[in-house]
Formats: structure tokens, C-alpha cells, sequence
């Protein structure tokens, strides 16, 4: 089965490529206990859209990968408490036009991977979006989950019958479980409850940048207290250069043969070119007129000396819009043009409209433009691989994070494209993403090679990784022996013949 993440370590059975499909909870049923009765494992995915984390491959072969994208019922939007329940193969384009159509007071909170990635895929894997509601499992409650001997469990208050808050109050009542069914393979997801933004009176998007690389210190340093006050309550994705570079410039393939990385003096005459500095702020205030207002200024006095911060709206946006046009009606507006192809993909983020933009930036290290129209990813054939590190919201440990991935993306002849987003208050996740020539497999064993000795360094350093691709799984295992055996008590206790998912986070019997 195909792969964006590294190829050498696919799985490599034939029947690690066998697909099925499940269109409701009694056939998913049927077959959990068909792959009981004949020892089969199954690998249960919503849309597969884990792009450069392993797509939709199994962690282990011969794992029988049970598609859900069948299950793909809204059902339930409630306005008044803002939430929708919904099944494993909704997706984020599809539960957007339908709160679009029917319930424009409600705002969903997305990620960049696109209208085709599944909500509640991206749930499980713990990924984050652009709004106050950016953490999508805190923004969750209410899990439905298959387990392996057929049985289905309710977490939180939906044990409770006819509860009108199961999908209010995450943790319930006793021991909460919803995190138990995250990063793991205890259960098959079947359905669950999503914290839906009510559409804010006002927003304004903000972005900035700061020109030299150690400028994140202080810049981090003074967002840091505007996240810890509520001030901004948003996701603020920081991201370098390269990162902003990325989605609209390849590795120069016809200066460089691939085994050295970007040299300095490029990368600077491409950031000044572009007009974007070592590291570019994008982030979104929700509220009211006034609080929205009171919060730009607060922004803007904790940036005073740093950078000059940009806001827009859709008042802002719609009218240079139309502008350009009119400018283009002249022959004019080449450079509004490029603000604004930069700036309305990033404002759909912030209200929750799904854009696929932003996957562009994983085939830097293509030699091959995109295909027309299509920026998937697996189809493009592009090589890439996420090390997501967290991070302490403090300018030192940023400086010595990036320092420390830096000098081992040099060492083996990388690009670090990176973006360091506030997924809460306190935590920096560092996005970063290891670039390869998928057609070239020298490049794709440096690329692996990096990967490696990147999470390698960053665990010993103290910044272990928020999430694994599938040929990383050894980092999830092996740390913390207590809690390891309590994780493999758990699997032994709801899947003892290892029907789900097997190696997913959590040790497979044999390593142990
Ligand atoms: P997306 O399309 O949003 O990227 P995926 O379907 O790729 O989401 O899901 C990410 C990972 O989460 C999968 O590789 C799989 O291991 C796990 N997963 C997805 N859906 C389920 C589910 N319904 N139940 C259990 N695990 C799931």
C-alpha cells in the first residue's frame, strides 16, 4: 500500500493491502467477530487522510485495513448547545457545507489537511485546528466505541439513558474515558459528539513577522501572556520561512542535486523576495466588537518594538477584492493579488472553511509540478514525514528546540520547514516536516534517517513528540515502564487475541 511517510518501512504482505468496507455499526460488528473466529487483525481508519503519518497503512503487515468512510452520518447539529454528532467517515468539507446550508450560525474548527480529512480521524490522533476550539479532543465528548468481543460503550453520560447532556459534559460521571480510545487500539470508533464555535459578532485575523531567526524568543516571550490571560484564545500558528516558502516554491532541483540543504544565502534572498520574515504570525480574535477591538490594541502594544501586526476581516478582505478586480480590469494589482491569494485561504481556516492550500507545501522536495487541480498528497507522489514535537511556551526552550532540529536537518542535508502553533496556553507544538524526492530512494533512507535521529534527539532533549507516524511507534512504547505495563493490562483486558490495530501506540505482546 502507498505511502507519503517512508517508504522503506511499509508493510510489506499482501495482506496488509486487503481493504473492506463498513457502511453501519452492525456490519462493522459482523465483521469484528468474523476476524475473531478466523485470527485475523483489522485497521480501522475513517478517511485515511493521515498524510506523512502513514496515510491509511496499517502500523504492523498483514493487518486487514477496515475502511469507514461508508459511516459518514451527520446525526445530529444542535444550534442551541453547538454541537454535532457525527460518524467516522464524515469529513470536514462535508460537515462545513452542511452547517453552511443549515445552521450558518455554526462554525466548525478544521485543520489544514483539506475537505476530505475526517473529523473524528483527526480526533484520534489528538490534531488541532485554527479557533478557540483548535484542540479537537478537548472539543470532543460523548464517544461511541466497538469494542473486540462485539460490545458497543458509551463514554462519559451517554451510559446514561436518554441523558441530554452526552455530549456536553466530556468527562461524566466515575472514570472518564474518551482519552482511553485516543492514540491507541482499544476500540472502533463508531461515533461522537464535536464542539461546533457559534459564529462570533466579530473576527479579525492577524499576521506578522519578525525578521531574524533567534526573534522567536521574544516573540514568544510576549504572546505567551496574552494566551495565559484569554486575551487571544485562538491556536497562533507561527511558522519560518520555509514553511511559508513552501507552498508556493520547490527546492531549487535545478541549481542543488538534493544532498545539501537549502544554503543560507538563498533562503534569505527567497524570504526578502517574498517579503516574509524568519518567522510569520497567523492567528484569529473571536468575540464581540468591542472585545475584538480591545484585544487588537492589547496585540499590538505587546508586539511594540517587535513587528507591526496586520489585521483583516471579511469586510477588509471582500473590499480589495473587489478592488483587485478592478485593478485587473486595468492590467494592475499584481502585488494585492498576491496578498490576498495568501490571505483568504488563511481566513477560511479561521472561520473553519477547509482549504487544501496548505498540503502544497509537502511536495517542496517534488521535482514534479502538481497535479492539475489535485493536491492529494499520496497522489502527487510526494515524500514527507512529520516529527511534531512539544515544546514549553518559553522563548529559551523554542530557541533550543529549533536550534537542536536545525543543525540535524543540516547534518543530513534538509530543509527544517517548520511551524510552531499554541496548540494550548502553555505548549508549543512545533510542526515540522521532514521533505524527500519519493522517486529517489537514497533520498527517501536520508530522509528516514533524519526522521529518526531528529525524534531520537528531542526525546532525550525533553520534547517528546505529540503524535507518531506508523514507522515510529517504538517512541510511544518504550518510555516509562509503569505506564507501559498499565497500557498493555488495558489491551489485554478489551482485546486479548489483538483483533484492532495492533502496534498502534501501544506495544504489540511479542516486543515486550
Ligand atoms: P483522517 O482522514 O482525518 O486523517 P484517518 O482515518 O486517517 O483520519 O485516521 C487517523 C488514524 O486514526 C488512523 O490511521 C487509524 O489508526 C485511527 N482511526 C481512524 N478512525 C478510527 C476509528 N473510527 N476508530 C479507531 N481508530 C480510528
Amino acid at each position: 500500500m502507498e505511502n507519503t511517510a517512508i517508504r522503506t518501512t511499509l508493510p510489506k504482505s499482501p495482506a496488509s493491502a486487503t481493504r473492506l468496507d463498513a457502511t453501519s455499526v452492525d456490519e462493522l460488528q459482523r465483521l469484528v467477530q468474523s476476524a475473531l473466529a478466523d485470527g485475523k487483525q483489522l485497521y480501522p481508519i475513517s478517511r485515511g487522510r493521515n498524510w506523512g503519518y502513514g496515510d491509511a497503512c496499517p502500523v504492523l503487515d498483514g493487518q486487514v485495513v477496515v475502511d469507514l468512510s461508508g459511516l459518514d452520518r451527520i446525526l445530529e447539529v444542535n444550534e442551541r448547545l453547538a454541537y454535532a454528532v457525527i460518524e467516522p467517515g464524515v469529513t470536514q468539507g462535508q460537515l462545513q457545507a452542511h452547517l453552511a446550508q443549515h445552521y450558518p450560525s455554526l462554525w466548525l474548527d478544521v485543520t489544514g489537511a483539506g475537505p476530505e480529512a475526517s473529523v473524528l480521524g483527526n480526533t484520534l490522533e489528538r490534531g488541532f485546528g485554527h479557533t478557540p476550539l483548535g484542540d479537537h479532543f478537548a472539543a470532543s465528548a460523548g464517544y461511541e466505541v466497538l469494542l473486540a468481543d462485539g460490545r458497543l460503550l458509551n463514554t462519559g453520560f451517554g451510559r446514561f439513558e436518554n441523558c441530554p447532556s452526552a455530549y456536553l459534559f466530556k468527562p461524566g460521571l466515575g472514570p472518564a474515558l474518551d482519552g482511553l480510545f485516543t492514540q491507541s487500539n482499544f476500540g472502533i470508533v463508531t461515533k461522537m459528539g464535536v464542539w461546533l464555535l457559534p459564529k462570533p459578532e466579530a473576527l479579525a485575523g492577524f499576521a506578522f513577522s519578525v525578521p531574524e531567526r533567534d526573534d522567536v524568543a521574544p516573540l514568544v516571550e510576549a504572546l505567551r501572556p496574552l494566551r495565559l490571560s484569554g486575551t487571544l484564545t485562538s491556536t497562533i500558528h507561527i511558522a519560518n520561512d520555509l514553511r511559508v516558502l513552501s507552498s508556493k516554491r520547490r527546492y531549487p532541483w535545478d541549481m542543488l542535486d538534493g544532498t545539501v540543504s537549502l544554503p543560507a544565502e538563498i533562503r534569505s534572498a527567497w524570504r526578502r523576495e517574498a517579503g516574509i520574515g524568519a518567522w510569520n504570525v497567523l492567528g484569529g480574535i473571536y468575540g464581540t466588537r468591542e472585545s475584538v477591538a480591545a484585544s487588537r490594541r492589547a496585540l499590538a502594544r505587546a508586539m511594540r518594538g517587535l513587528a507591526r501586526v496586520h489585521f483583516f476581516d471579511e469586510t477588509k478582505l471582500s473590499r480589495a477584492e473587489r478592488l483587485l478586480r478592478l485593478a485587473r480590469s486595468a492590467g494592475l494589482g499584481a502585488r494585492l493579488g498576491k496578498v490576498l491569494e495568501a490571505v483568504r485561504p488563511a481566513f477560511s481556516l479561521l472561520k473553519g472553511e477547509p482549504v487544501d492550500n496548505y498540503l502544497e507545501g509537502s511536495g517542496w522536495r517534488s521535482r514534479k509540478p502538481p497535479l492539475p487541480g489535485n493536491l492529494d498528497p499520496l497522489q502527487n507522489g510526494w515524500g514527507f514525514s512529520w516529527v511534531s514535537p512539544i515544546v514549553p511556551m518559553t522563548g529559551e526552550h523554542c530557541l533550543t528546540s529549533v536550534n537542536l532540529m536545525e543543525s540535524i536537518f543540516a547534518e543530513h542535508g534538509f530543509e527544517p520547514l517548520m511551524t510552531l502553533a499554541s496548540v494550548n496556553p502553555r505548549a508549543l507544538c512545533c510542526v515540522t516536516t521532514v521533505s524527500f524526492d519519493k522517486s529517489n530512494p537514497a533520498e527517501c533512507e536520508r530522509g528516514a534517517k533524519c526522521h529518526k535521529a531528529l525524534l531520537d534527539a528531542l526525546v532525550r532533549a525533553g520534547y517528546p513528540p505529540y503524535r507518531v507516524g506508523i514507522q515510529s511507534m517504538e517512541y510511544a512504547y518504550r518510555r516509562g515502564s509503569v505506564f507501559c505495563e498499565v497500557v498493555q493490562a488495558i489491551k489485554k483486558a478489551l482485546d486479548p487475541q489483538n483483533v484492532i490495530s495492533p502496534g498502534r501506540y501501544v506495544a504489540p505482546e511479542k516486543s515486550e
